[in-house]
């Protein structure tokens, strides 16, 4: 049995960009009934801690963290054009990186063996010196680039399921080759960025996965991208620390992603990840709530992907998808990334 640490904390709900805002206090409400309700016993629950400011200049200007925190001063303003600020945000956005930076201290110390931080607001959107896609501290990032400094880390994987390119944590990362960021996106969606192409510069060429996904892909087809990328990452680059952006707007229902996906394929994704991950002497795990704007998907997604976690067994089975669409996908990501030999043969 996995001991599941999970990240929750009301104070994330003092974000409050707006009543009609998609990134809405009510989605992370929706997931703290359900873990009462239903995972009462299960989780471990993890004490967040506000960043500190030198955790928050590992990957952000200084010049933007004051930008953040002066939005303080207003009960309403703007970070960027979709993405406002209540009065409370500067401290909801602290507590999100620095709860996730405690949940990589919680799976570090083995408190837990996984742990999912469900904080908001989500991160993987954000740029050194700038917010945007509802994103304000870029939480992934910010924990990779602590776990290569306090842990000595140098094979960090990141997956990221979130329908929308997280152009964030790529370009952190992009000439980098301590971290290795896969992101299955549809990229005519915001922030249209995360091309075939784009595979990292520099000493980090091959370091970044970018695949774009059609709209019509089905749950069998991304399963099978995943299974297929991700265990070559996994058995090849070794990681020492894994952590997913999960965010969960790929869903049927969501209003803004446009994708077919149901949460079926967020507990077949937990358990392959978990499954890799026991192939390679059990390395931390972190889940990292990013998007996901239907309060009901979300919610039944959330809960998939902790039903996997708290049922997941080395036997546990995993779903022989089979996809034609899936296949071409693997097929072309392996011919673009094989002249750089990092996890694919040349
Ligand atoms: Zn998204």
């Amino acid at each position: 049995m996995l001991r599941i640490g999970v990240i929750r904390d009301e104070r994330f709900l003092e974000h409050k960009p707006g009543h009609t805002h998609p990134e809405h206090p009510h989605r992370l409400r929706v997931i703290y009934k359900m873990l009462d309700k239903e995972f009462e016993n299960d989780l471990i629950p993890i004490e967040p801690k506000l960043a500190s400011l030198e955790q928050l200049e590992l990957v952000h200007t200084p010049t933007y963290i004051k930008k953040v925190f002066k939005t303080a001063e207003h009960n309403f303003s703007c970070l960027a054009p979709d993405t406002p600020a209540s009065a409370k945000t500067y401290y909801a956005a602290c507590l999100a990186a620095g709860g996730c930076v405690e949940g990589l201290n919680a799976v570090v110390s083995k408190l837990c063996d996984v742990c999912f931080c469900l904080v908001r607001p989500p991160g993987h959107h954000a740029l050194a010196d700038r917010a945007g896609g509802f994103c304000i501290f870029n939480n992934a990032a910010i924990t990779a680039r602590h776990a290569i400094k306090a842990y000595k880390m140098r094979r960090i994987f990141i997956l990221d399921f979130d329908v929308h390119h997280g152009n964030g944590v790529n370009d952190l990362f992009y000439d980098c080759k301590e971290v290795i960021y896969m992101s299955t996106h549809d990229n005519f969606l915001y922030p249209y960025t995360g091309d075939w192409d784009e595979t990292g510069s520099g000493g980090g060429e091959g370091y970044t996965i970018n695949i774009p996904i059609l709209r019509q892909f089905n749950d069998e087809d991304l399963f099978y991208i995943y299974r297929e990328i991700s265990r070559d990452v996994f058995y090849r680059f070794r990681p020492e620390l894994i952590i997913v952006c999960a965010g969960f707007d790929a869903h049927e229902r969501d209003p803004i992603g446009r994708s077919h996906m149901t949460e079926k394929l967020y507990g077949w994704l937990t358990h392959l990840f978990l499954s890799l991950r026991a192939d390679i002497n059990s390395p931390p795990l972190l889940f990292v709530l990013e998007g996901g704007y239907d309060f009901r998907g979300l919610g039944y997604s959330v809960r998939e992907v902790l039903t996997a976690m708290t049922r997941h067994s080395d036997k546990a089975i995993l779903p022989d998808a089979e996809s034609d669409q899936g296949r071409m996908v693997v097929e072309k990501v392996r011919n673009i990334h094989k002249r750089y030999g990092v996890w694919v043969d040349q």
